[in-house]
C-alpha cells in the first residue's frame, strides 16, 4: 500500500453509531478526508468497497497486555495483543498502568519503554491508584498533562491492590477537579478474603470456587458503594466489567437519580456462567470479578440494549492454558507459564482471559444477528461511546472528515467457525471455540494504512502511536 497516495473507498455501506448508507470514503494521509458520493477518482487508489460495510475501528479501553501476575505474565503482548486485536477490528486500545514503581510517573514511564516499541495500533493508558499517600494525591493532577486524564481504584484484592474507601473518595475529589475519570473495580474484597480461606480450609480447590468465593452480591453492593461515592464528591464514575444483573440494576437506579455513573460490560459475562467454571477445563474461564448465571447474561444485555451501560470492553489478559506446551506463534515455538499453576488450587490459577481480537466479531453474529442490539448500538457501544468517554472522539470511533482513517471493512455475509485457530491471541485456548459466525472484518486500516487484509498481517511494531488524551464526556 502506497501511504502517500489519497485511497477512495467505493460504494461502501458506512455504518456509525447512529446511521446507516452508502456513499464513498476519500482518506488522504493518515485522515478521513471526504464521505460522499460521486468522488473524483483521479490520482486515487480504488477499493471496491461494494458488499462490504465499513466500521469505525474498535475501541477497546480495557485490556491487560504483558502484565506480571502470580508468577507468570500474561500471555499477549504489546505488539501479539494489537495484531488480534486488529484481526478482530480492533484499532485503538487502551492498557492499564500498575503502580509498580514510587511514583505515578515512573510507573508510566516504565510501561511506556513496554509498550512503545511494540505496539502495532494506537494505545493510550489508564492509571492504577492502588496505593494512597500525600505524594500519589499530588501527583494525580499531572496526568492530564501526561494525556492520562482516567485512574483506577479497586474495592478488592486486599493488601495487593485495594485502597479505602475514605481514599477512593479522596481520589475521586481530585480527579473531578481536573477531569479525570475514576474507573472502579467493584466486589467486595473483604467477603472474598473470608471465603477463600474458609473453601481453602475445607479443601474446596476446584476452578467453581474462584466463582463461590467471590459473591456477586458483593459486587452489586461495591457497585451501589462506587455510586455512592460518586454522589458524594460529585465525581463520575466509570465501573468496569459488570458482570452481575443485580449490578446493572444499581447503576439505573443511580443515573435516574442524576449521578454521572456509567458502566461497561464484557462478552464473557454475556455468554458465560458458572457453568463453564464446573467443566473439567473450567480454569479457562477463570477471570475477576467472575462468570455469573444465565439472568446475569440476560440482564447484561438488557442494559447495553436499554443504554444503561455505554459500552463493551473486553479486559482481555490471556494466558495459556497448559503453558508447558508450546505453540507456533508467527513460526516460533513458545509456551508461557498459564493456568496449570493452579492445577491444585483455583487461588492460583492466573485471574483472566483472551477477548480482545473476539469481541467485534462474537458481539455481531451473537448481539446484533439475534437481535439483542442494533447494528447503530454495536458501533456506538465498541467505537463510539469508549471514544467520547475516554477522550478520543472524533480523532477515534468515528466515521467523520478529520477522524483518523481507522476503518473497518466488514464482510457481513462471511461465514466462519470461529475458535483459537482463527483468533490471533497469543494462547492455546479461545472461550468461543467451534462457534458460527457471520460477518467478519476482512480489511482493516489504522490511520489510513492497510495493517490487516484477509489473513494477512501487514501492521508492524512500533506503528502503533500513543495517544495523549483529553477529558471526556460523561454519557
Ligand atoms: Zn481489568
Amino acid at each position: 500500500m502506497n501511504g502517500s497516495r489519497p485511497i477512495l473507498i467505493r460504494n461502501v455501506d458506512v455504518l456509525t453509531a447512529s446511521e446507516k448508507f452508502r456513499a464513498d470514503i476519500l482518506v488522504v494521509g493518515e485522515k478521513i478526508h471526504t464521505i460522499g458520493v460521486d468522488i473524483p477518482t483521479e490520482n486515487c487508489e480504488i477499493i471496491d468497497g461494494s458488499g462490504l460495510t465499513a466500521m469505525p475501528g474498535g475501541v477497546d479501553v480495557h485490556t491487560h497486555f504483558d502484565l506480571p501476575m502470580f508468577g507468570t505474565v500474561s500471555s499477549d503482548d504489546h505488539y501479539t495483543g494489537h495484531k488480534a486485536a486488529a484481526f478482530g477490528g480492533t484499532t485503538t486500545v487502551i492498557d492499564f498502568v500498575p503502580l509498580d514503581k514510587p511514583t505515578l510517573e515512573e510507573s508510566i514511564a516504565a510501561w511506556r519503554e513496554k509498550a512503545d516499541p511494540k505496539a502495532a495500533i494506537d494505545f493510550s493508558f489508564h492509571m492504577n491508584i492502588s496505593r494512597w499517600n500525600e505524594t500519589i494525591a499530588r501527583e494525580i493532577p499531572r496526568l492530564v498533562d501526561w494525556g492520562i486524564p482516567s485512574i483506577k481504584v479497586f474495592t478488592a484484592y486486599n493488601n495487593r491492590l485495594r485502597i479505602s474507601d475514605g481514599e477512593i473518595f479522596s481520589a475521586m475529589r481530585i480527579a473531578k477537579e481536573y477531569g479525570i475519570l475514576t474507573m472502579l473495580h467493584a466486589e467486595n474484597g473483604d467477603v472474598i478474603e473470608t471465603l477463600v480461606q474458609e473453601a481453602l480450609s475445607q479443601g474446596k480447590t476446584t476452578p467453581e470456587w474462584h466463582a463461590h468465593t467471590r459473591p456477586s452480591w458483593g459486587a452489586v453492593e461495591a457497585t451501589l458503594r462506587g455510586i455512592a461515592l460518586a454522589a458524594q464528591s460529585g465525581a463520575p464514575l466509570y465501573i468496569v466489567h459488570m458482570n452481575a444483573g443485580g449490578e446493572v440494576d444499581q447503576l439505573a437506579y443511580g443515573r435516574e437519580k442524576g449521578v454521572p455513573v456509567m458502566g461497561e460490560t464484557c462478552p464473557q459475562y454475556l455468554f458465560f456462567t458458572v457453568e463453564h467454571l464446573r467443566r473439567p477445563d473450567g480454569a479457562k474461564w477463570v477471570c475477576s470479578p467472575p462468570m455469573r448465571t444465565p439472568e446475569d447474561n440476560e440482564r447484561l444485555w438488557q442494559g447495553l440494549a436499554q443504554g444503561i451501560l455505554q459500552t463493551v470492553g473486553t479486559d482481555h489478559c490471556p494466558f495459556f492454558y497448559d503453558g508447558t506446551r508450546p505453540i507456533l506463534y508467527e513460526g516460533k515455538p513458545i509456551a508461557i507459564p498459564g493456568k496449570e499453576l493452579g492445577k491444585d488450587d483455583f487461588t492460583k490459577i492466573p485471574n483472566g482471559l483472551p477477548g480482545v481480537g473476539d469481541r467485534l466479531p462474537i458481539l455481531w453474529t451473537y448481539g446484533v444477528r439475534t437481535g439483542k442490539i442494533s447494528e447503530n448500538q454495536f458501533v456506538a457501544l465498541n467505537c463510539t461511546n469508549p471514544a467520547k468517554i475516554f477522550g478520543l472522539y472524533p480523532q477515534k470511533g468515528a466515521l467523520l472528515p478529520g477522524s483518523d482513517a481507522d476503518i473497518v471493512l466488514w464482510d457481513l455475509n462471511k461465514k466462519l467457525t470461529y475458535g483459537v485457530a482463527v483468533a490471533q491471541h497469543r494462547t492455546d485456548y479461545n472461550l468461543y471455540e467451534g462457534w458460527e459466525l457471520v460477518g467478519y472484518p476482512v480489511k482493516v486500516f489504522l490511520r489510513g494504512q492497510l495493517i490487516v487484509d484477509g489473513d494477512q498481517w501487514l501492521g508492524k511494531a512500533g506503528q502503533g502511536r500513543f495517544l495523549k488524551r483529553t477529558p471526556g464526556t460523561v454519557l
